[in-house]
């Protein structure tokens, strides 16, 4: 008999993540608080449940996909959560981009019940839907292995990677995306600069790309901006604050000052409260836009007749 999955969170990322499950062939039982992502899950394929217990009940691997640590507590730590409803022998992968604070809360709470705890997120999240994410595991050799087959569904065998103990999965991926966020004010500024210097915006990106100021955030997500005037609303400025506070919490703990990053969280923050929670990643690029007094675009070249085509 296939493996019972319980998945709760079916959100941007959890939906498709949920798809591949079924796909690879697992049972699967879902729960999340809106009715229209519980249609979606069970056109799938998913069996449906009524709370995040009912879902963890006789699931022998449970996978969480949440916004963030508030709601990775309730569901699994709160009054009538998960947890308390799983058997012993059962593993807890959560795959949200959370604390590592309290992944080792939750793992030390869920050993008492002899139940593993691994902390999975994911990044390369336009791969959700193929099954090509990027895993990273934090967690007991053991119970990384007991979570492997369905972490695999969703990422494939060659993208889980085991990078540590308990809450080095979380770890790993807040410095990602801090990395992440630097980038993309470092290339804004660079682009706000270049821009009133006289200097056209395709003529900055071909010289960047194609010398040292290379880097993944100006050859794939800068060409939203530049070319379609697009800010990444898959993720919104409201994660993205919550990844920020993390990832400088976890600076904190580690003893490390990090300048770098708190500067750019204080210009994420600045577009947040500018644009709002839902704006996209690239918000903070906005921002920028906004300072130098123009959009960051691509002009279209003239035609052969004079008329303009996409640049
Ligand atoms: P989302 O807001 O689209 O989805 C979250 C889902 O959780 C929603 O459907 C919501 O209804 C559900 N939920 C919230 N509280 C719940 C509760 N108490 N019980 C049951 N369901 C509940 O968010 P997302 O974009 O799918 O992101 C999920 C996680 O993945 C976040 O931690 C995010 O930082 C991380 N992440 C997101 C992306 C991205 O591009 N969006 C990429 C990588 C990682």
């Amino acid at each position: 008999m296939s493996t019972r999955v319980g998945f709760i969170g079916l959100g941007y990322m959890g939906a498709p993540m949920c798809a591949q499950v079924l796909r690879a062939g697992f049972a699967v039982t879902a729960f999340d608080l809106r009715a229209d992502a519980l249609t979606v899950a069970r056109a799938s394929g998913a069996a449906i449940a009524g709370s995040a217990a009912e879902c963890a009940s006789g699931a022998e691997v449970l996978i969480t996909m949440l916004p963030a640590p508030a709601e990775v507590e309730e569901v699994l730590l709160g009054a009538g959560g998960a947890l308390a409803a799983l058997s012993a022998g059962a593993i807890v992968a959560d795959m949200s981009t959370s604390s590592p604070l309290l992944g080792r809360r939750i793992a030390a709470a869920a050993a008492q019940r002899e139940i593993g705890f691994v902390d999975a997120p994911v990044a390369d999240a336009k791969r959700a839907a193929e099954g090509r994410l990027q895993i990273m595991v934090g967690g007991d050799a053991r119970d990384v292995d007991r979570a492997r087959p369905v972490l695999a569904a969703m990422g494939g065998a060659d993208r889980v990677t085991h990078v540590g103990p308990v809450g080095s999965g979380y770890a790993i991926k807040l410095l990602v995306n801090l990395q992440w966020f630097v980038h993309a004010v470092a290339a804004a500024e660079a682009f706000a600069v270049g821009l009133r210097a006289g200097i056209d915006a395709r003529t900055l990106h071909d010289v960047f790309v194609s010398g040292p100021a290379r880097s993944s955030f100006l050859e794939h997500e800068a060409l939203e901006v530049l070319e379609d005037g697009e800010y990444a609303e898959r993720f919104p400025l409201g994660l993205v604050s919550k990844d920020l506070a993390l990832a400088i919490d976890l600076a904190h703990e580690t003893g490390v000052p990090v300048e770098i990053s708190a500067l750019t969280e204080r210009v994420y923050e600045r577009a947040r409260q500018r644009f709002g929670d839902r704006e996209g990643e690239l918000g903070a690029v906005k921002l920028y836009e906004e300072l130098a007094g123009m959009p960051f675009r691509f002009v279209a070249e003239p035609g052969p007749n004079g008329a303009a085509e996409a640049g």
